[in-house]
């Protein structure tokens, strides 16, 4: 049994159900959690802003809880392995533990280090604690991995996939301390949190509590009043159907066991297997995403169908520019993406008529996209958002077909039919009657001037014309399609 174990705590910032820190709980004399901020150690990818706000308070939440049962974070600057080994000089550690990472370059980081630090002696121990089930077990009878959504969930078992209890928090207590504590940074020194510019704190209206407490809360809060009603309101954007998990799961301040078993515990004896079902198979689209980035490792740069990648994308800057602030002139498209900037989230729905849109309206590269959700979402995951992006865009596994074009205005009318999202997100249209919330450019003069919007002033005229632009999009479809049955 090892003398001192470090723990090494990455996107798992929790105690509850935390294998790798049960394990050093259990098995030594004394457990060093730490964390090391290492950012240009995540290849293309490192955190984005809005995730670096959420990092920031969630590794404050971390510190208290462990604080409370008298441990504490150690706080670090990388390089990981020289900032480990320095840990394990400084402390006697003989062991060093975490949870299996997936974003393909610090899997590959992960596996130097735990080479080199077997090299120097020390043991290591690796353990899954971000996902229900083990990504690489999960194959098709031919034995290659899945790229269609519903068999990948009949095959994991359906709601009778066997997930494992989520372990307690451990018992650690002032017996697991280390004799010395190292020193550790304060988590200031990491610079996460956006700094004003202009007088102007962005960061400033973003929303959710980060830290583990928090992510039961909502949890609970969701079983107790909205998972009933989720399969209705899930896609409705003006009301508060879905769980908001999205942040607490991404930075692991909650576990998907856990989540499973709380569901699984609110259906037993409950005839409401439906809604269940309908949540549950959101939390195995996590996994699918997972499943995809294990193994196709190229696809947050690259689409999933090699035919798109002679695709005929524009280059349109000004367009890239106007959707990011949400000046394109479509009510739900501009109201999602100002939702995403002003509060680091954004609904599903929402999240698939702005991808579509730029995508398909704009003929904008998917990857310009989703490099603008990893900087702005308190969410930003390697493996659903690079899933969503090419489910968007029609190049990914189980994607929406290319040549479904989502209307946004009829999409705006079906899912924000009172136009309440709209009237909350571009306020200067707060005023038009509902029936031309979605297309104020339909207006008479004077139902726009009683609402006092002047259109091409206080709100732009549509960016495009979204017939032309779906004509334009099928066109340059036709191309690649034409191109692919060739090579056929
Ligand atoms: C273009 C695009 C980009 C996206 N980028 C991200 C991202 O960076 N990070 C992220 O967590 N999700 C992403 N999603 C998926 C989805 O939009 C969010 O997970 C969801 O909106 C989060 O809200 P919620 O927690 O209320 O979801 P709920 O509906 O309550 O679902 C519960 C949980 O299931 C998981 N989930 C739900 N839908 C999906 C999905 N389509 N794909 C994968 N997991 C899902 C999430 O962990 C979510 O918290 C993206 C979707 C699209 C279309």
């Amino acid at each position: 049994m090892p003398h001192t174990t470090l723990v090494w705590f990455r996107q798992d910032l929790r105690l509850a159900d935390h294998p790798a820190l049960t394990h050093a709980v259990d098995r030594s004399d004394a457990v060093v959690p730490v964390f090391i901020w290492a950012p240009e150690e995540a290849g293309g990818w490192p955190p984005g802003g809005a995730h670096r706000w959420w990092l920031h308070r969630s590794l404050q939440a971390l510190d208290r809880s462990l604080r409370d049962k008298g441990s504490r974070l150690m706080l670090r600057h990388g390089p990981s392995l020289e900032t480990l080994r320095t840990l394990i000089e400084e402390t006697g550690a003989g062991a060093v533990c975490w949870h299996t990472g997936y974003e393909p370059a610090l899997r590959e980081r992960d596996a130097r280090i735990r080479d080199a630090l077997r090299e120097d002696g020390t043991e290591v121990r690796t353990f899954e604690g971000r996902l229900l089930h083990d990504v690489d077990g999960v194959r098709t009878g031919s034995g290659g991995p899945y790229q269609v959504y519903t068999p990948f969930w009949r095959k994991l078992g359906g709601l009778d996939l066997p997930v494992e209890a989520p372990l307690p928090v451990p018992r650690m207590g002032e017996t697991k301390a280390p004799a010395a504590w190292p020193d550790s940074l304060p988590v200031e020194a990491f610079g996460l949190t956006p700094v004003a510019q202009d007088g102007v704190d962005w960061a400033g209206g973003f929303d959710g509590t980060p830290g583990e407490a928090a992510a039961h809360e909502r949890l609970q809060a969701f079983i107790d009043h909205s998972l009933i009603d989720y399969p209705d309101r899930r896609n409705r954007p003006d009301v508060d159907g879905s769980s908001r998990l999205s942040p607490h799961l991404h930075h692991g301040e909650l576990s998907p066991r856990q989540v499973w078993h709380a569901v699984q515990d609110w259906i037993r004896n409950r005839p409401m297997k439906d809604a269940a079902e309908v949540f549950l198979k959101e939390i195995v689209w996590r996994e699918f995403a997972y499943h995809l980035l294990h193994h196709f490792p190229h696809t947050p740069a690259e689409p999933l169908k090699d035919t798109f990648a002679a695709f005929p994308w524009e280059d349109d800057a000004d367009g890239l520019d106007r959707w990011q602030r949400g000046q394109t002139g479509y009510p739900i498209v501009d109201a999602g993406m100002r939702q995403l900037w002003q509060t680091g989230w954004m609904h599903n729905r929402v999240r698939m008529i702005v991808a579509s849109f730029l995508t398909k309206d704009l003929l904008i590269p998917w990857q310009r996209g989703a490099e603008w959700f990893w900087d702005t979402l308190v969410d930003g995951d390697l493996a659903s958002n690079t899933m969503g992006w090419q489910w968007a865009a029609g190049c990914g596994a189980d994607a929406q077909p290319f040549f479904r074009i989502f209307n946004p205005v009829s999409q705006g009318e079906r899912y924000d039919p009172d136009g309440a999202y709209v009237r909350r997100w571009v306020p200067e249209l707060a005023d038009l009657p509902t029936n031309y919330i979605h297309q104020p450019w339909t207006a008479p003069h004077d139902v726009l001037r009683r609402a006092g919007v002047e259109l091409g002033t206080t709100y732009p005229r549509p960016i495009v014309d979204h017939g032309q632009a779906r004509d334009r999009a099928l066109a340059a479809y036709e191309t690649v399609r034409q191109r692919s049955k060739g090579e056929a």
